[in-house]
């Protein structure tokens, strides 16, 4: 294969893994990365466990790589301000000298990620970082835990992931939190109402206070936060995050001539953009559902993996594709577990399906063995065929996992038929003779007979 110069625009999950694919596809390749970052990558999916006290510091969820002994070129430090597809050019700036670097490419990966959405919420922008904070970067998360030790109240707005995640971290050190969310239940996008109240109980539980269909209208305070406006009521605060989504950072792939699509950068099956050679994968695109084929959006670690595995391949030479995110996801909110995968209710009827669901609670273990939990699981699927859509479990183990196996039977095009028979192993330390999976799968199949 030929010496391929090959730039990658953002270290991230999706850019890490695209330089690393590249490099196998392709020894020879001449691979330069960009990143206006000052260290090579974090988890962010860490950082609400840093805020619990869960992992005693940032610096463990900073990784450095050896990408000079893979014999690539790392610029920290720099931000990518244009690409020239014509010249096959990708200009770069140094942020600390503003010094201007034209680095030529073959294929371009664009790995930008995302940035966190704040409403135009009055007293929001202005008092940033004055009690108002994102969770982004271990920058911005360290900034909430020293600002949380002489406060007692914080408002978190959205009851998404992070949203919730955070919440349970900050009320872990004795923080009276209230979230407040827009729409009518908790992780409104993912999971359905019934099996968001199963999460919201335990929430409310553990003094966590919930505001659902509600919305902040403002934020106040001189200095420093001291309260907010929800629904024309004040309630006060000394802190507030913004967990109110994410939007694609796409501003230098339309600069350079990409194809935007709803939500992020428009790209084929193999990652490529509607310019040969230029590439795009991770939280910055727009993905399409297998379930469907319509557009969808997923901005997942997961999902940034096997798009960067599939851009990298593709700018190296290789052949790879990438068939879509079904968003299967699990988040951990203080002793609970949620997952979902595929559609909702809300999503599944918005693309025409008549949907059957089943829906059963028991326990992860014989009631009879230390350690059984309790475990609620849905699974949807399309009434007129019995097809798999979507599912969802909420408990305090367990979730994941059987969540994980309905997004395996929608990916494997499975009914409920197949899912329903499917064998689970059993033992009593670790699982029941007759799963609340196979269980929700009964129920629904009885609902298709009637
Ligand atoms: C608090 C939190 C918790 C999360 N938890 C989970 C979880 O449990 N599970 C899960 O699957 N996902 C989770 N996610 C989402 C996950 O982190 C993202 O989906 C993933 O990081 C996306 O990878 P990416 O490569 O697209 O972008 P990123 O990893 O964000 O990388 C993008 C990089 O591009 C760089 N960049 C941007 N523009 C430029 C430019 N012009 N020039 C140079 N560099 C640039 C940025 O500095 C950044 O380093 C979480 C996210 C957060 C914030």
């Amino acid at each position: 294969m030929k010496a391929t110069k090959i730039v990658i625009i953002g270290l991230g999950v999706s850019g890490f893994i695209a330089a690393k694919t590249a490099k196998k596809v392709n020894p020879d390749a001449q691979i330069t990365i960009i990143d206006q970052k000052e260290y090579d990558m974090f988890s962010a999916c860490g950082l609400p466990f840093v805020m619990e006290g869960v992992i005693d510091e940032f610096d463990e969820l900073i990784h450095s790589l050896p990408l000079e002994k893979m014999n690539m070129v790392k610029l920290l430090k720099h931000r990518a301000v244009s690409i020239d597809s014509g010249n096959k050019v990708v200009t770069a700036v140094d942020i600390e000298t503003s010094e201007e670097k034209t680095i030529p490419y073959d294929s371009v990966i664009i790995a930008t990620g995302c940035f966190p959405f704040i409403p135009p919420i009055p007293g929001a922008h202005e008092l940033m970082n004055r009690g108002v904070f994102v969770v982004s970067n271990p920058e911005n998360a360290k900034q909430i835990v020293d600002y949380s030790k002489d406060i007692s109240r914080a408002v978190v707005v959205g009851a998404g992931a992070i949203g919730l995640e955070t919440a349970a971290a900050i009320a872990a050190h004795n923080i009276d939190v209230t979230v407040v969310e827009m729409l009518s239940h908790a992780f409104p996008r993912a999971i359905d109402p019934d099996i968001a109240k199963v999460l919201e109980r335990s929430l409310k539980k553990s003094g966590i206070k919930l505001m659902m269909s509600a919305t902040v209208e403002k934020v106040s305070g001189d200095d420093r936060v001291t309260s907010v406006t929800v629904n024309g009521k004040s309630i006060p605060a000394d802190m507030v995050i913004m967990a109110s989504g994410v939007r694609a950072s796409w501003d230098l792939a339309k600069d350079a001539g990409c194809e935007p699509g709803n939500w992020g950068i428009k790209t084929n099956a193999k990652m490529e953009t509607n310019i040969t050679g230029i590439y795009a994968a991770g939280d910055c695109v727009e993905t399409v559902s297998p379930i469907n084929h319509k557009l969808w959006m997923s901005q997942l670690a997961t999902t940034a993996y096997r798009q960067g595995i599939a851009a990298g391949t593709n700018a190296a030479g290789g052949y790879e594709t990438y068939d879509g995110s079904l968003t299967t996801f699990v988040s951990v909110i203080g002793s609970m577990e949620v997952a979902a995968t595929g559609f909702n209710q809300f999503f599944a009827k918005s693309a025409g399906y008549e949907v059957v669901t089943g829906k059963a609670s028991g326990l992860t273990r014989p009631d009879w063995y230390p350690g059984a939990k309790e475990i609620t699981v849905k699974v949807l699927a399309d009434a007129r065929t019995g097809r798999i859509i979507g599912g969802q479990a909420v408990g305090e183990d367990g979730a994941a996992s059987r969540v994980n196996l309905i997004s395996l039977a929608i990916k494997g095009n499975m009914d409920l038929h197949d899912l329903y028979s499917a064998e689970f192993a059993y033992c009593p330390a670790v699982s029941e003779t007759y799963d609340p999976l196979s269980k929700a799968c009964e129920f629904a199949i009885r609902k298709m007979k009637k």
